[in-house]
């Protein structure tokens, strides 16, 4: 497979859509980002690095942070997470409180808000110090040592993070948080306001297409977990779009408010795509229907 030739097609094809959508506005230091940018990387397993347009620029990860802090707690506590967050999709906004309440405090998934908190109070229990674990691991696998937070994104989502420290301070009281909430929510605004590039995540995120083993050829995951990232990714990774996703797109896929979504095609590649417009459910306008058009010109996915 040419991936360099798809990936110059797709860009090519995408092109009337960059800058469609709106910039996430809710978190004031990602309103100021330029909509006009587009990028993307594939990552085979083999090691091959292609990429298009904008590959190497720093965008803010925000909710793909989830994906790996998921991996993180699983490869260390295997099963027992499922205790304290379910795995269906939620069906409604990523920063839902109602849904919460009548199912006593355990989140849907761990994909919204809710969900990725418990895995953070989670791995903040497990390591000592969530954010700087997965930052270490960001790292080590995308074999880039300047990858930071952004200190700037993290003060910003605390100053206007009322609805996520209402999710924590629901769960706490329903006995679902092991920290303090105040240090939760620290190291989850942190862990969201990593700064990374399509190149970084794709190769960040290579463990999920090698079945679980990380970039020295060491095991993250077992299989059978590697695949269950996955199918937890396809089914609830794109907020309340995660259906049309999975029509359109056909591969596990997270995104994030910052613009950027990482896909999967397990055994194959890990592929990353970015671009700030957001549609109204928050998935980039550009990166859906690149990633659309990726899977349609390769015939790839997983069905
Ligand atoms: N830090 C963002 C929040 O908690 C993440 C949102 C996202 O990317 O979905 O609101």
């Amino acid at each position: 497979m040419d991936y360099q030739a798809v990936l110059e097609e797709v860009a090519a094809q995408v092109r009337p859509q960059i800058g469609c959508g709106q910039v996430a506005q809710y978190i004031p230091a990602l309103a100021s980002v330029a909509p006009e940018q587009f990028g993307m990387a594939v990552v085979d397993v083999e090691g091959g690095v292609h990429g298009v347009g904008d590959w190497e620029v720093p965008f803010s990860v925000q909710s793909i942070s989830k994906t790996f802090t998921l991996a993180l707690v699983l490869a260390r506590d295997g099963e027992k997470i499922w205790q304290r967050v379910g795995r269906e999709p939620s069906g409604n906004p990523f920063n839902s409180l109602v849904q919460l309440e009548y199912e006593h405090g355990i989140p849907r998934n761990p994909f919204i808000n809710a969900g990725a908190l418990v895995i953070t109070d989670r791995l903040q229990s497990l390591t000592g110090d969530a954010s700087s674990t997965l930052l270490e691991f960001l790292r080590t696998e995308s074999g880039n040592p300047d990858l930071g937070f952004n200190p700037a994104v993290a003060a910003s989502e605390t100053d206007n993070g009322d609805r996520n420290a209402a999710l924590a301070h629901f769960m706490a009281a329903y006995d679902n948080l092991e920290n303090l909430v105040p240090s939760v929510l620290e190291h989850y605004f942190w862990q969201c306001s990593v700064e990374m590039s399509c190149r970084d995540l794709a190769l960040a995120g290579r463990f999920l297409a090698r079945h679980g083993l990380r970039a020295d050829g060491s095991r993250l995951l077992a299989r059978s977990e590697a695949k269950q990232v996955n199918a937890v990714m396809l089914t609830c990774g794109t907020y309340d779009a995660a259906g049309d996703f999975a029509y359109r797109v056909g591969l596990p896929g997270k995104s994030g408010v910052g613009g950027g979504i990482i896909a999967v095609i397990p055994g194959r590649c890990t592929l990353c795509v970015w671009s700030p417009g957001l549609d109204e459910r928050g998935n980039s306008v550009a990166g859906v229907a690149a990633l659309d058009r990726f899977t349609t010109l390769t015939g790839l996915s997983v069905f």
